[in-house]
């Protein structure tokens, strides 16, 4: 019998619907797990303990008065740059420090018509720039296999949380992987929907073309539970997409029959970890043993430009949204100075730390006049190239099989004086984002004791495909019961 904060959602939801439990039992059992990790793996910035046992007394009206919906009375975490109204929104950067939002986040709206409890605000790189969460202006979070090792980022905070029963599940924003990244480092399910699916109102901007919200869970079927209930359009997001959201919870069947799955050569690169191509090839033999066909010829050649598009476009993008922080709207403002370019220039020399200032820069510089052409244009075409090869693959397949990060969780400081090999770690998730398609990671095996994350990608809104791949993968495998030694 699990421990209260052991269980799914989709677990706890039988017994709170079943008046079992109640949700002011389970929040106190998950606040307490969380408390205690927030010494040994730090996973939130911020901690609404109040908030949340009140929201829990509130679902226990609502289940006793035969109103339990899927996410009613459960607990869950939320990354720190989705903005949550009176509750500190930090991005995990000095410049919002103090910052409360006086709104919600569409997808904050949604989790509290639907009755779900807030524990808090989890750890992140600052404004969501970073692998690894050692980018965070207050401190790093550990990975909780092995507190030596980072989480994977941005997301860290989230991932970290949910790995270790400090949270049912949690949101993350994935920009260039931040939440499939810390998903596969810390054994969790994590899904970056297609480019609209959720709404980015509220959401703090990096990037905004390749910003998404999404969820981060302990298995597949919470997965689409915390989907369904995030997604949908939205009249305050002109990106989100006017489609309907169908219930992902159907799509989940146990068999792969006629799928046919690509297996991308350039996926599998040398950059990559023998153990991690090893376990790859072994989850791919797990896929064709469940019905699927596989299909080893798919080539897409542009991916090895997606690093460099990525690190032109995201940075462009993040240089124009981070200007506002200028110290009179909201945030940190520098006041001790003699003229308005002083205390302009003063806010942002203390508000941001090196990687932030390091995007702005190179943002700034590629989207500068004769620059321009050369960089920005010459990405945004490459963009379309790639987008058009990953267009060309799915007429072949349903789905791409690849790792989600070339190694497993590496040791904290390990990158930090080297911000290319940072980067790098991305290279298998990034070409997602700049196409805008979905992509779900979810755990595949252990290397020396570290997980290793599958990612499934999947044409323009396949959600319910790459689900139901995910799902039969896990059922076949129990790699996402495993939980860290802490
Ligand atoms: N690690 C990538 C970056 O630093 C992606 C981050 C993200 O997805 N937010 O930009």
């Amino acid at each position: 019998m699990n421990k209260l904060h052991q269980l799914t959602i989709h677990e706890a939801h039988l017994q709170l619907e079943k008046r079992q439990i109640t949700s002011i039992e389970l929040t106190e059992a998950v606040l307490a797990r969380l408390n205690d990790l927030q010494d040994k793996v730090h996973p939130c910035v911020t901690i609404t303990a109040d908030l949340a046992l009140r929201q829990a007394r509130q679902a226990d009206k609502r289940i006793a008065a035969g109103r339990c919906r899927p996410l009613t009375g459960i607990p869950l975490a939320i990354k720190d740059n989705i903005c949550t109204k009176g509750i500190r929104t930090t991005c995990s950067s000095r410049m919002l420090e103090n910052f409360v939002p006086p709104y919600d986040a569409t997808v904050m709206t949604k989790l509290h018509r639907e009755g779900a409890v807030i524990l808090g605000k989890t750890n992140m790189d600052e404004f969501a720039m970073g692998s690894s969460t050692e980018n965070s202006a207050f401190f790093t979070t550990s990975n909780p296999w092995d507190t030596t090792r980072v989480p994977g980022g941005s997301s860290g905070g989230s991932a970290a949380a949910v790995a270790a029963d400090g949270a049912l599940g949690a949101l993350g924003s994935d920009t260039g992987g931040s939440i499939r990244q810390p998903a596969g480092f810390c054994n969790i399910t994590g899904l970056k929907p297609t480019y609209g699916r959720v709404s980015r109102y509220g959401l703090v901007a990096f990037a905004s073309s390749l910003d998404q919200i999404g969820p981060m869970t302990k298995d597949v079927t919470d997965c689409a539970i915390l989907l369904k209930a995030i997604a949908g359009h939205d009249r305050r997001d002109s990106t989100s997409a006017p489609r309907p959201v169908p219930d992902y919870t159907r799509s989940l069947v146990t068999d792969l029959k006629g799928l046919r799955l690509g297996v991308p050569r350039e996926y599998f690169v040398d950059g990559a970890q023998k153990e991690v191509t090893a376990a790859m090839q072994a989850a791919i033999t797990r896929l064709q043993e469940l019905g699927a066909s596989i299909d080893w010829e798919v080539s897409l050649p542009h991916t090895r430009y997606a690093l460099a598009v990525y690190y032109i476009l995201a940075p462009s993008e993040a240089s124009a949204n981070l200007a506002r922080y200028d110290g009179v709207k909201y945030g940190f403002s520098y006041k001790d100075t003699r003229s308005v370019w002083d205390a302009l220039e003063k806010t942002r020399q203390y508000g941001f730390g090196p990687e932030v200032k390091r995007r702005i820069m190179l943002g700034t510089y590629a989207l500068s006049a004769g620059y321009y052409d050369a960089y920005y244009l010459k990405a945004q075409k490459v963009r379309t190239l790639i987008r058009q090869e990953f267009e060309k693959a799915f007429q072949r397949c349903d789905a791409l099989i690849t790792p989600t990060s070339p190694t497993v969780p590496f040791k904290i400081g390990e990158k930090t004086d080297d911000p290319v090999q940072m980067y790098l770690s991305d290279v298998c998730t990034l070409p997602v984002n700049i196409a805008g398609i979905p992509a779900l990671s979810v755990p595949a095996g252990f290397v020396a004791g570290l997980p290793v994350g599958m990612q499934i990608m999947g044409p323009l809104f396949s959600e319910e495909t790459l689900l139901r791949i995910g799902f039969a993968y896990e059922q076949a495998t129990d790699w996402h019961k495993r939980r860290p030694p802490l």
